[in-house]
């Protein structure tokens, strides 16, 4: 195994821009550090707007070949990138850990569900087809076809630093788009890392590039005012999401949005407590709480909330808080300051509001910026906890008495990426898929994630949607042609 240091020492430092690791435009520079130590790890280059132009310009240049490279050539190129990324998973798990804090086993996990997209859309690449048929009246073939959507520019986010890239860099391939990347500048690291898998797995010259930044705005207006892109697909905050539609709607531009979550995890009387405790703590504590998906308000009937809660503080006693990098932790700090304020004041407003806390609850002074895994009892329904996502390791009980009630309270948010709902009743749980205003649902589970499923929210959290057979049609429009029929 690599050490951190020859690691760290063998990532570029470049823009990646027309298949050149590349300086910044006069050669400016940006330090990233590990969340768990506050200490720098690398020092990379910081792209002006007019590095993101020449990265537009090359992947407009690669567009054309790109696009009539043979789909099983693009497949394969794809297919290699996944067998590269399973050869480095412990590499890239590890770097994926210094940036963003996460327990190395759960960055292996993100490997395993970020690489699945490569392998997904490496079999979707050759299955892009049309179709062909008489149009009523008899007098003309109309003939449907797919074509790809053209340069796209993708905005990613810190939480997720590999999964968040390949769900959206692997269908733009396969579908025969390029593409412009720029990743969080708090992890762009591993963005980093896999592009240089994804140019030795054979990828073009141009075809993927790649401009980390700390001026994302400043980057990002330019590229999205020219009239030479066609596609933007962003993962991120609502917020930034609504001012980017702002943008794109200048031009016009199809846009992706994968925003923010308030999921509501619902556990009825009828359900198996053994199984719910199971998912809570997946859906809550995965990430240390920073995923969209993480169950954000936990709906519990009164009946079974108090024996609820206390299964869950007695779990939640038993995680170990430190580093992810050593060995057994699994809850390792938030990805900066500002995250662990927001979890203390999302806390301190809930207790100020009749709240109890059962264990946890703190900030944790010291190197790197800790937050104590948390579980608060009998929140109330005016508490910001309820409204606002929470992205920590605190999880947040409220209860209800009927159905309706907690329907009710389910869909009290702006928000509708993902629900949870654990019941032994088939016809509940039924009823929950059609009454519970989301996107996904996990029923008797807390992890959804596939690249097999198609991954999207409504409301605000999102348009569009990315993995399943779904996936690969945010990058293609469709051409209608008519022809007489001779
Ligand atoms: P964020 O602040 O919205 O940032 C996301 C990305 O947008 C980063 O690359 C960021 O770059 C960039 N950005 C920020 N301001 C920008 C601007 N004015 N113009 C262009 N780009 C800009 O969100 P975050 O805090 O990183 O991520 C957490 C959010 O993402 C949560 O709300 C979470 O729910 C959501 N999320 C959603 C999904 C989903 O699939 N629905 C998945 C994961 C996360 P810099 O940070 O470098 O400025």
């Amino acid at each position: 195994m690599t050490t951190e240091q020859e690691l760290l020492a063998s990532i570029p430092t470049g823009l990646y821009i027309g298949g050149e690791w590349r300086d910044a435009e006069g050669g400016k520079t940006f330090d990233v550090t590990d969340p768990s130590t506050g200490k720098i790890i690398a020092t990379i280059a910081d792209a002006s707007a007019a590095d993101g132009v020449a990265a537009l310009d090359a992947a407009v240049a690669a567009q054309g070949e790109w696009a009539a490279t043979p789909p099983r050539t693009r497949s394969d190129i794809l297919r290699r990138a996944f067998d590269l990324l399973q050869e480095r998973k412990q590499d890239i798990a590890l770097l994926m850990t210094l940036e963003m804090g996460k327990p190395l086993a759960e960055s292996v996990g993100e490997i395993t569900y970020g690489g699945e997209f490569l392998r997904w859309f490496s079999e979707e690449a050759v299955r892009i087809t049309g179709r062909y048929g008489l149009n009523p009246e008899g007098t003309g073939q109309m003939i449907v076809s797919q074509m790809p959507v053209g340069p796209c520019y993708f905005i990613t986010p810190w939480n997720f630093p590999l999964a968040m890239a390949t769900r959206k860099i692997a269908p733009a391939l396969a579908a025969g788009c390029t593409v412009v990347v720029k990743p969080a500048a708090l992890t762009p690291l591993t963005t980093i890392a896999f592009v240089a898998i994804l140019e030795e797995a054979g990828l073009p010259k141009g075809v993927v590039n790649v401009v980390q930044t700390t001026s994302s705005g400043a980057v990002s207006e330019p590229i999205i005012a020219d009239p030479r892109l066609r596609k933007l697909s962003f993962t991120g905050s609502t917020g930034v999401g609504k001012k980017l539609i702002a943008q794109a709607a200048e031009g016009v531009l199809r846009t992706s949005m994968e925003l923010g979550g308030n999921a509501p995890f619902v556990v009825f009387d009828d359900a198996d407590l053994d199984k719910a405790v199971d998912g809570a703590i997946a859906a809550k504590f995965r990430n240390i709480g920073q995923a969209c998906t993480a169950a954000n308000r936990f709906i519990v009937h009164s009946s079974v909330a108090e024996e609820f809660a206390r299964r869950i503080t007695e779990r939640v006693n038993g995680f170990s808080i430190g580093r992810g990098t050593e060995e057994g932790v699994t809850i390792g700090p938030l990805i900066d300051e500002k995250a662990v304020g927001k979890a203390q004041e999302l806390v301190d407003d809930a207790v100020s509001k009749g709240a109890t806390v059962t264990t946890g609850g703190n900030a944790i002074e010291g190197d790197g910026t800790f937050f104590e895994p948390t579980v608060v009892t009998g929140v109330t329904r005016d508490a910001q906890i309820l409204r606002e996502e929470i992205f920590g390791p605190v999880l947040a009980i409220a209860t209800f008495e009927t159905e309706d009630d907690a329907v009710r309270l389910a869909n009290d948010t702006e928000y509708g990426l993902v629900s949870y709902v654990f019941t032994e009743n088939i016809g509940r749980g039924h009823r929950m898929i059609d009454r519970l205003e989301t996107g996904m649902m996990g029923l008797n589970v807390g992890v959804i994630s596939n690249a097999a499923a198609p991954f999207g929210g409504v409301k605000q959290s999102g348009i569009g949607r990315e993995g399943g057979f779904e996936g690969i049609h945010e990058y293609l429009s469709t051409k209608y042609t008519l022809t007489p029929v001779s």
